[in-house]
């Protein structure tokens, strides 16, 4: 059985000031559950100190080892910094910085390589939801940026629709378990048996009101939580929640 992961997204939020509130949550992860929280750059080294035993991760990486790109991170940086894991491929950085399949596939290859963990985030526009593409975009999306050699023990997916980022709004259960489903089934003609060790997050909106029935959906095997996860109050509740259904 995949154990859930309940995974933070911070965004461009987190001070220093913020950092009782990593403390506050390493402290009430239980143990049947993992959980990690992906900071800022800037908060990575402090959120380490803070954190305790719980995993803090970034929110990208630059594909290449070193050289000349301004403003980029590495993946050794990061690991120096503390960090165990970064997301990949996440909507907002995909629309933001025009992110491709193919550079996502880069970050990837370039994390795995640096020893770090990998949640690589997939998931359609409303657009293509209401043109009944969804499952195409995210199957297409998952077969173009999957590293070479990818497998349960260092990358997690992470299936987010771009609609129900940020706001309040969830696909239904049947959608969340058909579109999990697709993504496994994609995943094993991809990698075969290892398909089964991958675990694959749900990401959008979810709260402490509505994890319960979004982490029992069939092959959801944690979350990728934004707005919820900035303080203890509410994303404590969630890993909770995940914790109970692995009881
Ligand atoms: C995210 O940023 O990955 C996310 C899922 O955000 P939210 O939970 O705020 O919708």
């Amino acid at each position: 059985m995949r154990r859930k992961l309940v995974a933070g997204n911070w965004k461009m939020h987190g001070l220093k000031a913020d950092l009782g509130e990593v403390r506050a949550i390493a402290a009430a992860v239980p143990a049947e559950v993992d959980s990690a929280l992906c900071v800022p750059f800037t908060l990575i080294a402090a959120a380490v100190d803070a954190a305790g035993a719980l995993p803090i991760g970034a929110q990208d990486v630059h594909e290449a080892a070193k050289g000349a790109h301004t403003g980029c991170i590495s993946a050794a940086m990061l690991a120096e910094a503390g960090a165990t894991l970064t997301l990949v491929g996440h909507s907002e950085r995909r629309a933001d910085q025009g992110e491709t399949d193919a550079q996502v596939k880069a970050k990837a290859k370039a994390a795995h390589a640096a020893g770090l963990e990998v949640i690589l985030c997939i998931g359609e526009t409303l657009e293509e939801r209401d043109a009944g593409r969804a499952e195409a975009v995210v199957t297409g999306q998952l077969a173009a940026s999957l590293p070479e050699g990818a497998a349960g023990h260092w990358l997690a997916l992470a299936y987010e629709p771009v609609w129900a980022i940020g706001t309040g709004r969830t696909p239904t259960e049947d959608d969340v378990t058909a579109i999990h489903g697709a993504i496994r089934a994609r995943l094993r003609e991809l990698i075969g048996e290892e398909a089964e060790k991958v675990r694959i997050l749900y990401g959008g909106s979810v709260n402490g009101a509505n994890a319960a029935s979004l982490l029992a959906c069939g092959d959801v095997d944690g979350a990728l939580v934004g707005g919820a996860s900035l303080t203890a109050d509410k994303f404590v509740p969630i890993i909770e929640a995940a914790a109970s259904l692995s009881r």
